[in-house]
Order: structure tokens, then C-alpha cells, then sequence
């Protein structure tokens, strides 16, 4: 069995521009019948969303092939027994739809009240009164701290960059005083569903990224084998530069070179 976990921004697109062979390299690996999965930290978005999204740049997928820190952060939590349990939650409507699918009570007020989990994700209108209720849920609500990732920065259009999910979740741990458990990459938990829901062991898996610190780093902690593809943020030289658990196994110059 061979399974391909593809990150997409900087690999299938940028931003809104798609990514020169990737619509292609997907369409061949999925016509001689290999499994093609869709990996993304982002949490903004549902699973739902990044089909139509793929569709609109001629890739096709089902809900079921495509795995976000969002999803992963729902189904985590309903497999280990909190379906019904408050959450206040920092974040978009894709994270707050994956967490009601999945049972959870979502609350919007969670001064004063005991709150179970407080989740935090890529939030685009993040205020001080957000972050004063994450704290006070946390710090006198007794609630679990969860990050569905830590990216520092997000991509923006022109090589730019807008603060990520992890620089809200720093904020919050700093007034808390508490690290959070984190959900995506390269936190081994997204990676380890698609292995379940597939039955594919770690040496069937290829994982292809644009960045060592997350794509990369995430593929060697669960054991695939790793591609860094060039069309992203990543260069050359910064993968010379990298720690040994950092490297891949294969770098791309774009995804037509996929093995
Ligand atoms: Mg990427």
C-alpha cells in the first residue's frame, strides 16, 4: 500500500495561485491507485471547506482524505470520553463546526463558570476580552488547555506573513501559566488518525511538505518517510542548515519529481 500525505499551502497552492504540477502529480497517483490524504495545522477552515477548496484547483478529494488540526482536535477528544463537556474556544467557525460534530458544548462565557477544555486556534479577530476569558476559564474555570497548533505565522499573499494560531496561543500561556497540549504538527496525533483510518504502517507512508519544522519533523517522529517540496517556504540551503530530525528523506524542486 503506498499512502501520500500532502500539506497544501506552499505545496498545492500559495494562498490563492496554485502551485505548478501538483494538481497533475495528484491525478497520477491517484489514477494507478495509490491513497492520496490532504494534511493542513490550519483550523480556520472544516474538512468540508478544503474539499471545495482542492476542487476549485482541479484535485479531488472527500471529506474523509482530508485531516486539520480542527478535526483531529474533535475526534481526540471524543475518543477519549468528553463528548458534552464545555469547551470555551478561541478560534474560527472551522474549529468551533468540528468540535459541535463531535458533541462538544461550546460556551461563550466562561468567566465565573468551571469550564472543561479551552481550544485555541488561528483566530482572525482575536481580542483582549478572548484572552481574558481563555485565562480566567483556565486559571479559576479548571479548564484542560488545548492548542490545535503552534505555528507562529500563517502565509500571506507576496512571500508576506500573518501572525499564526501559535502566537495566540502564546499570549494565553503566558497569562495562564500553563503549556498547552498541542494537536497538530509536528505533534504525531493527525498523522497517527490517517494511519488508523487507513490501516498503512509508517513505511507505506510518503509525507510531503514544505516545512522541516512541522511536515517534516512530523513524518520522522511517527516513522515515513519524508519529502520537502521547494515550492514553499523552505530553501536548499535552510535544509543543509537543519538539525538530522529535520532533514528528509527526498527534496523536490516541485511535486512532478514525486516518486
Ligand atoms: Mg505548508
Amino acid at each position: 500500500m503506498n499512502l501520500y500525505v500532502f500539506d497544501m499551502d506552499g505545496v498545492l497552492w500559495a494562498m490563492d495561485d496554485p502551485i505548478p504540477h501538483a494538481c497533475e502529480a495528484i491525478a497520477r497517483l491517484q489514477a494507478r491507485g495509490d491513497l492520496v490524504y490532504y494534511l493542513t495545522n490550519n483550523s480556520s477552515k472544516t474538512r468540508q471547506d478544503y474539499v471545495e477548496k482542492l476542487a476549485r484547483f482541479g484535485i479531488s478529494a472527500t471529506r474523509e482524505t482530508v485531516m486539520t488540526s480542527a478535526y483531529a482536535t474533535a475526534q481526540i477528544l471524543r475518543a477519549e470520553g468528553h463528548v458534552g463537556k464545555s469547551v470555551y474556544v478561541v478560534g474560527e467557525q472551522g474549529l468551533r463546526r468540528e468540535l459541535e460534530a463531535v458533541g462538544m458544548r461550546l460556551v461563550e462565557h466562561a468567566e465565573g463558570d468551571r469550564v472543561d477544555f479551552v481550544v485555541v486556534g488561528w483566530d482572525r479577530e482575536f481580542t483582549y476580552r478572548k484572552l481574558a476569558l481563555a485565562h480566567a476559564a483556565i486559571v479559576r474555570g479548571g479548564a484542560a488547555f488545548i492548542a490545535t497548533n503552534r505555528d507562529a505565522t500563517y502565509p500571506d499573499t507576496g512571500g508576506r506573513t500573518l501572525p499564526g494560531g501559535g502566537a495566540l496561543v502564546a499570549a494565553i500561556q503566558t497569562c495562564a501559566g500553563v503549556a498547552p497540549r498541542t494537536i497538530g504538527k509536528p505533534e504525531p496525533h493527525t498523522l497517527e488518525l490517517i494511519l488508523r483510518a487507513t490501516g498503512a504502517s509508517p513505511q507505506d507512508c510518503l509525507v510531503i511538505g514544505d516545512r522541516l519544522d512541522t511536515d517534516i519533523a512530523l513524518g520522522k517522529r511517527v516513522g515515513a518517510r519524508t519529502a520537502l517540496a521547494l515550492t514553499g517556504v523552505t530553501s536548499l540551503r535552510d535544509v543543509e542548515a537543519a538539525a538530522p530530525e529535520q532533514r528528509p528523506d527526498l527534496i523536490l524542486r516541485n511535486l512532478s519529481e514525486l516518486p
